[in-house]
């Protein structure tokens, strides 16, 4: 029997349509990670989220190994060049979770201009900080997106419905009607960054985008805007940053990925204007369940035909 082991949990949905398709599901989510190896000997195909890393070692140990299958968008827990150096195909679910992705984006700009979890922890401390909740909206005010692929550009359409114009740099320009049926205007990055009130990006990790908002990038924001990373750690410089929320140049940022994650300590920690949440972009019941099922209809495809 054809077997698929899955290392991270995915969706019942996703399980039950790998049975039906007659695919033997061998449980994998309580091994530990560090004797995985152990367990992947006759597998045909295997099943991550992000927890899981597929590195040489596993991937030497699945001798019948023939796709590795993703659920979810990053691939920078699986040594993708070396699996299709051994003919294994990588694949993963783009589309599944940009809407929950483009929603958090939304939910931490609101947060960062409303205050929302600075009022929150304040009340839990007794106090009631009326007055230092002041915010700002976000209507009539400028969107900068950096990267404008799928999530992007549901970003760009829910800032528009909050009555933002919304501005855009990526490396590859959309054609003309696009942005129109968007509504979003291409501008050059320091351009964008001098003009934004809330920058958000939504570009993949890098050689070229490490560390693209960077002091030098941070010092071109406007006066009081925002930054928001929901894409990946390491886009921005941390240090640089802090620097940036401390000195008031900015009004404030909200992160859901970081260099380092878990992120365990940081100077952001000390800081009011900042908003932290534990990568969960992606973490939606519906986001879940779609890249369950997407994740397991692409796996049975490649085995079975
Ligand atoms: P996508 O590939 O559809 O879009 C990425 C866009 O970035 C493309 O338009 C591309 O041209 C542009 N780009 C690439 N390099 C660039 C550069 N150097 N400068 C400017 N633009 C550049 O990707 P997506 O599905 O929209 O995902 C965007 C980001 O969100 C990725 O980093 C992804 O890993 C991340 N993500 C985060 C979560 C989360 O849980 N927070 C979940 C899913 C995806």
């Amino acid at each position: 029997m054809v077997k698929v082991g899955i290392c991270d949990p995915i969706s019942e949905e996703g399980i039950q349509l790998l049975k039906a398709k007659g695919l033997e599901v061998v449980d994998l989510t309580s091994v530990p990670k560090e004797k995985l190896q152990e367990h992947v000997g006759d597998l045909d195909a295997i099943v991550v989220r992000s927890a899981t890393k597929v590195r040489k070692d596993i991937i030497d140990s699945a001798k019948k190994l023939k796709v590795i299958g993703r659920a979810g968008v990053g691939l920078d827990n699986i040594d993708v060049d070396y699996a299709k150096s051994k003919g294994i195909a990588v694949i993963n679910t783009p589309d599944a979770t940009s809407i929950s992705v483009a929603e958090l984006t939304i939910g931490l700009i609101l947060a960062v201009m409303r205050k929302i979890s600075f009022g929150d922890r304040e009340i839990r401390k007794g106090s009631w900080p009326k007055k230092k909740c002041k915010g700002i909206e976000m209507y009539g005010k400028v969107l900068g997106v950096i990267g404008i692929g799928r999530i992007g550009r549901e970003v760009a359409k829910r800032a528009r419905a909050f009555g933002m114009r919304v501005i855009y740099y990526d490396i590859y320009r959309l054609p003309q009607n696009m942005e129109e049926e968007l509504g979003v205007e291409y501008m050059e990055l320091d351009d964008l960054v001098s003009i934004a009130d809330v920058v958000s990006l939504h570009l993949p990790l890098t050689e070229e985008t490490r560390h693209l908002i960077d002091k030098s990038i941070l010092e071109k924001m406007k006066e009081g805007s925002i930054l928001i990373n929901a894409a990946r750690g390491g886009i921005v410089d941390e240090d640089a940053l802090y620097e940036a929320l401390q000195s008031g140049k900015l009004y404030g940022a909200a992160l859901d990925v970081y260099e380092v994650e878990p992120l365990k300590e940081s100077k952001l920690f000390e800081l009011d204007n900042v908003v932290l949440t534990p990568h969960i972009g992606a973490q939606t019941r519906e986001g879940q369940r779609r890249a369950g099922v997407e994740i397991a209809k692409k796996v049975a495809e490649l085995l079975i035909s």
